[in-house]
């Protein structure tokens, strides 16, 4: 039987590195929609929409007519890569900048609206694990399976961090504990679907857990 997962939580949870494992295990498609509201976020740097001191929403708002985003399969990488108007922006999303920005677009109601209603439509044939903030609450209410992730935000910010450092970005563990806090109170604080755990997911905290423990921990749900 294909079901829907659907994987909620905080940033840096470990969310998508789990709901890649999962989706490759099961053989269902993995959606990471941080992605496409980090390529939302990218646009609207690449057209000086937003800088640290502005942001032009309306401006924004009228432009996403032109964001054209697509996951295309990267065979070698086993995994979606994201694309923005045909251009892979994999690597551009991942920058501290990006996660700077990407929770203050991520506000934008029409800018929820277009991505949640793309979302909808990838997951319409089921087999899909899809990671983000509102995937149990908003865009699969009716998902088989809610996941919700948790970790403190210091064990979250480490992990980042390491991230980072592996790519060769500078930064400092304080700048990305720093993003990690904003973050999470933008994403709780939003007025349009905040981040909550849907009533009937699964809490997950993986403070403790490492990668394999909180992987079986969800297979066991996927198999009961
Ligand atoms: O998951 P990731 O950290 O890449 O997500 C980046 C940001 O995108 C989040 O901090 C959040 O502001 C936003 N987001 C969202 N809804 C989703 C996925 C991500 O608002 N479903």
């Amino acid at each position: 039987k294909k079901i829907t997962i659907a994987i909620d939580g905080f940033s840096s949870t470990g969310k998508s590195t789990l709901a890649k494992q999962l989706a490759k295990h099961l053989g269902y498609i993995y959606v990471d929609t941080g992605a496409m509201y980090r390529a939302v976020a990218f646009f609207a740097m690449q057209n000086n929409l937003i800088s640290s001191d502005s942001f032009n929403k309306v401006e924004l708002v009228n432009r996403l007519k032109d964001i054209l985003l697509e996951f295309k399969f990267n065979s070698d990488l086993g995994f979606a890569e994201m694309y923005l108007n045909g251009d892979n922006v994999e690597k551009d999303i991942r920058t501290i900048e990006v996660s700077g920005f990407v929770s203050k677009v991520a506000e934008v109601s029409e800018v929820r609206a277009k991505l949640v209603e793309q979302q909808k439509e990838m997951g319409k044939n089921k087999a899909i694990v899809m990671d983000g903030r509102d995937i149990g609450t908003v865009v699969f209410p009716d998902a088989e399976l809610k996941v919700f992730m948790t970790a403190s935000a210091s064990t979250r910010a480490q992990r980042r961090y390491d991230e980072l450092l592996q790519k060769g970005d500078v930064v400092t563990y304080e700048e990305v504990l720093k993003n990690v806090e904003e973050r999470d109170y933008i994403d709780t604080h939003r007025e349009d679907s905040p981040l909550v755990m849907a009533s009937d997911a699964v809490e997950i905290d993986n403070s403790y857990l490492n990668r394999e423990e909180q992987f079986q921990a969800v297979l066991d749900l996927v198999n009961n």
